[in-house]
């Protein structure tokens, strides 16, 4: 069992990722190319990448301390940067060939290549291994033909981590990852479908019809496509967590600010303000103990998958209560579309949706708890 508190060099840390959220962050209403770059520029969109790779060499903590503190801003260049670096860059670092390796990561680690992922599809979303698009044996690689749907920076990211099946009677044992690069012919991004909230983050559909990948393109072996995609979830699901770390305590924040100004001050001696307020916080620092020790259970190389899943369910949860609550204790204006806790809360509910609803959560944690 890892017990759990911070070290001063990640209170260091987390102290310069918040200076830097608060300083270079910018919340507009378009695709956040900029905070990308200023990320960029600061080596944290290679965090967790080893110094080997172009990336900064830090532990999965760190990373994760900085998702939470950039996600407390602006939660659409949270997601972004999440999916990004877990499920978009760690494939390659994982499972990429050296020849992946030294095309890729550099880039990806560096802020240059934006890196996707893309699993889902219209009847396979918390069923992956229902996926039905199709890679079929060509001469030098394979045509691949399908659809996913939900595609986190579909029209903006450059390298995509896809899975298709090789063979769809062998089940989970032909579906097969590849690497997909923007431009390529046959791959094309749909419209952003309009979301209630994370507006910032382009989410789309990403079409292949007929479209060649080369042999090299194909990332492990045929058939080892579902468990990559399962393992890169892990990582991939502590870092949604942190996204609602992030926007709770942007929720608590804001209250707490709110309660304490001018003519509402009174109502802070309220006792059902002071113990919603209480349990908000309370339950903030519960959710922040499971994400913290679940990347130090990653980081230690123990399997994670359980400490992973109840990090996402309890902390993702606790950012759509914590957004509802705090919407409850500052009144009226809260249901105006403007206002941060309006924009919290829309933000937050599809944490409780990505990297396998909290359901799916909940199946996976008590699989291992049955596991013998
Ligand atoms: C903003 C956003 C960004 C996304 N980005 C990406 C991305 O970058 N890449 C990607 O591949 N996907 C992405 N997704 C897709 C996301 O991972 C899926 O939406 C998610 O896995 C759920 O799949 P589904 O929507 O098809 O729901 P379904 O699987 O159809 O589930 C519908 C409901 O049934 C519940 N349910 C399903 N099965 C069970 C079960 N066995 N037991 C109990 N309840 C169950 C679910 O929890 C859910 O509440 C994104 C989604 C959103 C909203």
């Amino acid at each position: 069992m890892i017990m759990f508190t911070l070290s001063e060099y990640h209170l260091n840390k987390k102290e310069e990722f918040r200076e830097f959220a608060g300083k270079e962050l910018d919340l507009g209403d378009h695709f956040p190319r900029e905070n990308l770059q200023k990320a960029a520029q600061k080596g944290y969109l290679g965090l967790p990448i080893p110094k080997e790779w172009g990336g900064q060499g830090e532990d999965f903590l760190t990373y994760i301390l900085f998702i939470e503190e950039i996600s407390r801003v602006c939660s659409s260049t949270g997601v972004i940067i999440a999916v990004h670096t877990s499920v978009g860059t760690f494939p390659m670092l994982y499972y990429g060939t050296d020849q992946q390796k030294s095309r890729y990561l550099p880039g990806l680690a560096g802020g240059e290549l934006l890196g996707a992922f893309a699993l889902t599809e219209a009847g396979a979303g918390s069923d992956a291994a229902a996926l039905s698009t199709t890679a079929t044996t060509v001469d030098g690689g394979y045509c691949l033909n399908g659809c996913k749907l939900f595609i986190t920076s579909g029209g903006e990211a450059d390298i995509f981590t896809v899975f298709a099946t090789v063979d769809r009677s062998r089940g989970v044992k032909g579906i097969t990852a590849f690497l997909l690069e923007k431009g390529m012919p046959g791959l094309t991004s749909g419209h952003p479908e309009k979301k209630m909230g994370l507006n910032r983050s382009k989410t789309t559909e990403l079409r292949m019809e007929d479209l060649f990948v080369p042999a090299a393109n194909r990332l492990g072996k045929e058939g080892d496509g579902f468990q990559i995609a399962m393992s890169l979830l892990d990582g991939g699901r502590i870092g949604i967590a942190a996204q609602g770390l992030g926007l709770a305590q942007a929720g608590l924040d804001f209250s707490t600010a709110y309660l304490k100004e001018g003519e509402v001050s009174g109502r802070k001696t309220e006792q059902s303000v002071s113990f919603a307020l209480a349990d908000v916080a309370t339950g903030l620092e519960a959710a922040r103990l499971l994400v913290y020790r679940a990347a130090a259970v990653k980081d230690s190389g123990m399997r994670c998958s359980k400490e992973a899943s109840m990090a996402k369910l309890f902390a993702t949860d606790t950012a759509m209560a914590t957004a509802t609550r705090c919407m409850d204790l500052c009144g009226l204006s809260t249901a105006l579309i403007d206002h941060p806790l309006n924009r919290f809360f829309c933000d937050a509910k599809a944490t409780q949706i990505y990297e396998g609803s909290n359901q799916i959560q909940r199946i996976v944690i008590a699989r291992e708890l049955l596991r013998s």
